[in-house]
């Protein structure tokens, strides 16, 4: 096992203005935008054509190559169009609109799945539809499903609570008013993949500044020796897989490994909650908790709505202070720019921030003054002011090994370096550059070597 070290961290404003807002269920949108690539992994694939009529539940676009998740109708009524609709990060992806009728007819064939063993149990949780809800979008089948490397023993399962991004509170809200239902995935979990997880402990990892969400999920976790409440720090990023890895066990990840080579699986608190209400209900993950918030909401809210539900429907519900300036998904940290106020809520949206015209307007960066703050507080210990240099090589294979140099590929894009950097210079933006144009160098190079065999 690798040697302890230090983890960087930030102290932030938490701005957790809704941790006491009940989520209130809105009513049901005229209509619902679906994207194939609410997942990360190939997008799934449309099983539906426009004028079909399809009910809450039914699968629309089914799971396509390794890495994808199903997508299932959110409110019952017509798909009136499938076409492209423009991402975050400037490209498109294909989306099923469907059209309400306000009925929210359930498709009848919906029923609790039964399992045998664990490849029934996996089997299931891969039709419910489920992501990683905290933001990370990977389908939950295929995080449980790497601890089926006989290689590893798996001794403990983090249940992510931690939620470390200001404003959202949307996790939060679920340990309060749904414990069961967490505790209901603890016993799923431990059931469906009992070969793998015969004597783990579940850890339930929440920051010390929810001190409701602690004692809840301790009272329901009364009389289980198996889990337990590990109460974290409120820091920033406390919810990175790889920070709450260290900080609930001294286990330091190292790059290329997946979580398994640590004896440890993380899984968000709310994803393990619908994993629950999937496998006791048969009701796919078609609706969530959002958080509407930003410091352009005057009356910050946690909200209930299907998912594809469009960000301008949801506005409707809390008050704003003006002409928004910028909307995200996600928290202000690592979350995405929409390209409008009609985009849809996706599987992974936990918040909706709106920034009025003054918040949403960046400083103008300036060149970098070698204050090394970013690297400084890098949890991942990333050469974090190379990159941008190691970008614009002209030689690729000279840019592809200086940017590995640099670490950039274990980013976790948690936007501590971008918060810190006295220059204003968009480091988090190089970095995921400099992430997508290694993928895409790295599946060249494997094609031309595939080519020349
Ligand atoms: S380089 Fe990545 S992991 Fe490190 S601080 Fe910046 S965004 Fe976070
Ligand atoms: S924090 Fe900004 S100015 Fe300081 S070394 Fe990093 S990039 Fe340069």
């Amino acid at each position: 096992m690798p040697k302890r070290k230090n983890i960087s961290s930030l102290h932030m404003p938490h701005n957790k203005h809704t941790a006491a807002s009940l989520p209130e269920r809105i009513p049901v949108p005229s209509e619902v935008v679906l994207p194939m690539n609410m997942h990360s992994g190939q997008p799934a694939e449309p099983v539906v054509k426009a004028g079909d009529y399809a009910r809450v539940g039914q699968l629309v676009a089914r799971e396509e190559g390794r890495f994808s998740s199903p997508v299932h109708a959110t409110v019952s009524g017509t798909v009136a169009e499938i076409g492209p609709i423009p991402t975050a990060d400037g490209g498109e992806t294909l989306a099923i609109r469907i059209e309400s009728d306000q009925k929210m007819a359930r498709d009848p064939s919906l029923k609790p799945p039964v399992f045998q063993d664990s490849q029934g149990f996996l089997q299931a949780v891969r039709d419910s539809g489920l992501v990683g809800l905290g933001g990370a979008a990977f389908p939950t089948w295929a995080k449980l499903n790497e601890m089926c490397n006989q290689q590893y023993t798996v001794d403990t399962v983090l249940v992510n609570g931690a939620e470390c991004e200001p404003y959202i509170t949307s996790d939060h809200r679920m340990m309060v008013d749904h414990a069961d239902l967490v505790v209901q995935g603890v016993e799923y979990l431990r059931q469906g993949m009992e070969p793998y997880l015969k004597n783990a402990r579940f850890l339930i990892c929440i920051e010390k500044n929810k001190p409701d969400a602690i004692a809840k999920m301790k009272e329901a976790l009364a009389g289980k020796p198996y889990a337990a409440v590990h109460e974290l720090e409120s820091i920033y990023p406390q919810g990175a897989k790889q920070v709450t890895l260290y900080n609930a066990t001294g286990r330091v990840a190292i790059a290329g490994k997946r979580f398994p080579y640590f004896h440890a699986v993380i899984i968000n608190v709310s994803s393990l909650a619908k994993m629950a209400e999937y496998l006791s209900t048969g009701t796919p993950l078609v609706e969530r908790i959002v958080t509407v918030d930003g410091p352009a909401v005057k009356t910050p809210k946690n909200l209930i709505a299907p998912i594809g539900t469009r960000i301008s429907e949801l506005l409707k519900h809390v008050e704003l202070s003006g002409e928004p300036g910028k909307i995200v998904i996600g928290g202000p940290m690592n979350g995405d720019a929409v390209y409008s106020a009609e985009s849809p809520m996706v599987k992974v949206a936990n918040a909706v921030l709106v920034f009025d015209k003054k918040t949403s307007v960046l400083p103008a960066a300036s060149p970098c003054i070698h204050c090394g703050r970013c690297v400084e507080k890098c949890p991942i210990n990333i050469n974090v002011w190379a990159v941008e240099g190691a970008l614009r090589h002209k030689d690729e294979g000279r840019r592809a090994s200086h940017l590995i140099d640099t670490g950039v590929r274990q980013c976790v894009d948690c936007g501590s370096c971008n918060y810190v950097c006295p220059a204003h210079r968009p480091l988090l933006g190089w970095n995921q550059e400099a992430k997508r144009w290694l993928k895409k160098y790295a599946a060249a190079q494997e094609q031309q070597k595939g080519g020349s065999r």
